[in-house]
């Protein structure tokens, strides 16, 4: 029976030392500030925004939440980013996905400050990130808590095969190229991958995040292999699940993420930390 990591306890370590270094920064009269851009009402979009917000407060971080209609413009949203990008009291920007149809995510990120990127999606902290470039930069929050994750649950990396199911840019491209430079054997399977299964089995650590509820049976899984499921799902009644089935999969794996309380409060937690990072950085001239 897998050992069940857990996410929300190892969160809050983070976040504790997260509030510590928060305090130390206060000492030097330095507040660290995330903006985050909020287009239209996708309910989830706005709970999610909700939950930094309180999160990031308690902890001493200034948190704004820049709102827009649906309508929204380009253009508004770019004169935004311009002002926040030149504002010395945020340190953090995020531009809340998914944003409408007519917006484009990738113009409004590419026009984010590289140094005030704390999604790490800007292609010039990506560009680093896949150079394995030297230096400080921010990398995707949810492939960040995963390797926090492994790191505290002392999974070696160096030479094992890697997984990854899913190859988004905010999930499964990011991590592969930290598991990568953490030298893993990495492979990355999306919906063209033939014979997934015979794949999957092949995996030392397996990380699913395609939004597919309980694709992964225990029958995908080598025994004693590590199962991190980044997945949301949500049934009809409700209940939030993960890509992985989860009661099936941990009488084989070693190590297994549930869903919730695994990948999800990491991921915040990670952000949060990230900003932190970027506002030492700014002051320490550490760029
Ligand atoms: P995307 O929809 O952007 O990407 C999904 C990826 O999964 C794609 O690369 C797709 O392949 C692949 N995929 C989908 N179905 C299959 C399949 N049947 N077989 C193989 N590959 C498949 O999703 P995200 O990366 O944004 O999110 C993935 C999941 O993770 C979602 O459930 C999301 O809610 C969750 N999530 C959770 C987070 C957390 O903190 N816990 C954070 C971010 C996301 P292809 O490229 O070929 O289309």
């Amino acid at each position: 029976m897998a050992e069940i990591i857990n996410g929300r306890e190892l969160a809050k370590q983070v976040n504790q030392n997260t509030s510590l270094r928060i305090a130390k920064l206060a000492q030097r009269g330095v507040q660290p500030g995330i903006a985050d851009i909020l287009v239209g009402n996708d309910p989830a979009s706005r709970i999610y925004s909700r939950t930094k917000r309180r999160k990031a407060e308690q902890m001493g971080i200034k948190f704004m939440i820049a709102q827009f209609p649906e309508s929204a413009t380009e253009q508004e949203l770019m004169r935004t980013i311009e002002q926040f990008n030149k504002d010395e009291t945020i340190n953090a920007i995020l531009v809340q996905a998914p944003l409408p149809d007519h917006l484009d995510q990738v113009h409004l990120i590419n026009a984010i400050d590289p140094q005030k990127d704390v999604d790490g999606f800007h292609p010039i902290n990506v560009g680093k990130l896949y150079n394995k470039q030297p230096g400080n930069y921010p990398v995707a929050c949810t492939p960040r808590g995963i390797m926090k994750m492994l790191e505290h649950y002392d999974v070696d990396l160096p030479g094992k095969n890697v997984v990854i199911v899913g190859r988004s840019i905010l999930v499964g491209r990011p991590l592969q190229s930290l598991m990568i430079n953490a030298n893993a054997t990495v492979t990355i399977a999306g919906r063209h991958t033939k014979n997934l299964s015979a794949l999957t089995r092949t995996a030392d650590i397996l990380i699913v995040a395609a939004g597919q509820a309980k694709m992964i049976g225990a029958n995908d899984v080598k025994p004693g292999a590590v199962v991190i499921d980044v997945g949301i799902n949500r049934t009809a009644e409700g209940k939030l699940i993960g890509d992985v089935d989860f009661d099936a999969v941990k009488k084989v794996a070693s190590l297994i993420t549930p869903v919730p309380g695994g990948v999800g409060p990491m991921t915040v937690a990670s952000m949060l930390a990230q900003s932190v990072d970027l506002t030492e950085w700014k002051i320490n001239g550490e760029e």
